[in-house]
């Protein structure tokens, strides 16, 4: 089978020919039916051998949605049945820790112990036309969801909905919720605000196009990025700020204009990933502010997005192209130049 194979570190991906996989016990082989590219890829390509403990070479892909294919021996009585279309839940923890015990594998208390952060990280992934998943709790079940435009889902919303699901107290009438970068995770999080919550919803980003699509995906206001977001955020909340700032970028730059833009008691929740620095301490932030680095979501929290889903609350937007273009498709990312989640369809 094709498979989009990380083989070097700070070198692009390779697209190889591999034999397809046998599950074996307790294990389950899902036929991808689509992976989505994320940035996040890209920082894994980026950073030098040693950063992270993965062992090369692994199938990239860690947003994935197909249908099963084979269940294992072992996984008979599991209630998946082949050809059921189903989300991979990402973050693969040890399945029994107290994290992991309450479906949060994205906080396993072994993680440190375990070779890989889940498929696509570490061990093979879905940017192939097979996937082995190493246990069916695994794996959300997508109902009648096409599993061709889900993929997303599993990574570009669970992420923000996590991120957004810990602020939701805090976003009651006449608030604002701002999310700066609107890719593949900041369009999933303006929908999953107006879906979730009544607050006022800004967008902000350095590409007039990501605005456009923050405005399709239900945002209320598109600021400009730059020194004078913060300011034009203040204007636009008579003074106050944001209930929320959701940072899917995590640069030096945009970090600062949620600390101009957030409001007294505000939570500033950083899920990208470039890098940045916020300077805390008093004077620097509005009083009582927090400030979170969530990573990914919970098992539980995955089967509400792909309810969500279902119900036609949340949609992402999609490009697709086929596993042999990946290499110019992440150029494509790294560019600015994909509109939401691209989708690799093998
Ligand atoms: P993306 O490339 O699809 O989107 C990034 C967006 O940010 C683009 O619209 C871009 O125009 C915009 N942008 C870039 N620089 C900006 C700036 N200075 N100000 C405003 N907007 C700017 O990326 P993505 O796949 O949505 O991922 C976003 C980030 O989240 C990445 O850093 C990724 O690694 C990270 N991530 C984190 C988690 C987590 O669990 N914490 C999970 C997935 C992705
Ligand atoms: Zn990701
Ligand atoms: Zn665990």
């Amino acid at each position: 089978m094709t498979a989009v194979r990380m083989t070097a570190w700070q070198e692009p991906p390779e697209v190889v020919r591999i034999p397809v996989p046998e599950p074996g016990p307790g294990e389950v082989l899902v036929k991808v039916a689509g992976a989505g590219v994320c940035h996040s890829d890209l920082h894994v390509m980026e950073w030098p051998a040693g950063t992270l403990p993965y062992d090369l070479p692994f199938t990239l892909g860690h947003e994935t949605a197909g249908r099963v294919h084979t269940l294992g021996p072992g996984t008979r009585d599991s209630g998946l049945r082949e050809g059921d279309a189903v989300l991979v839940y990402g973050p693969w923890g040890c399945g029994i820790c107290p994290s992991c015990a309450r479906g949060a594998e994205n906080y396993c208390h072994r993680a440190a112990e375990l070779k890989a952060a889940g498929g696509g990280l570490g061990a093979d992934g879905g940017m192939a036309e097979y996937m082995i998943v190493p246990s069916p709790r695994l794996l959300t079940p997508l109902g009648d969801l096409d599993p061709g435009t889900a993929a997303a889902l599993a990574d570009a919303a669970l992420t923000p909905y996590h991120a957004v699901k810990r602020s939701l107290h805090r976003l009651v009438p006449g608030t604002a919720a701002v999310v700066i970068g609107v890719g593949g995770l900041g369009h999933m999080a303006v929908q999953l605000l107006k879906a979730l919550s009544p607050a006022d919803v800004i967008a902000v980003d350095t590409s007039p196009d990501k605005l456009d699509l923050a405005a399709e995906a239900g945002a209320d206001h598109r600021v400009p990025a730059g020194e004078s977001a913060a300011g034009r955020i203040r204007d636009l909340t008579g003074g106050l700020g944001a209930a929320l700032v959701l940072d899917c970028v995590g640069a030096d730059a945009t970090m600062a204009t949620a600390a101009g833009a957030a409001a007294v008691e505000a939570d500033i929740t950083v899920v990208g990933l470039a890098g940045g620095t916020l300077p805390f301490r008093y004077g620097t932030l509005p009083w009582e502010v927090s400030v979170s680095i969530p990573y990914w979501g919970t098992r539980p929290e995955l089967a509400e997005v792909a309810a969500l889903a279902r119900a036609g609350r949340i949609r992402p937007h999609l490009e697709t192209h086929p596993l042999a273009d990946a290499v110019e498709v992440y150029r494509r990312l790294r560019e600015g130049r994909v509109a939401g989640r691209a989708v690799l369809v093998p």
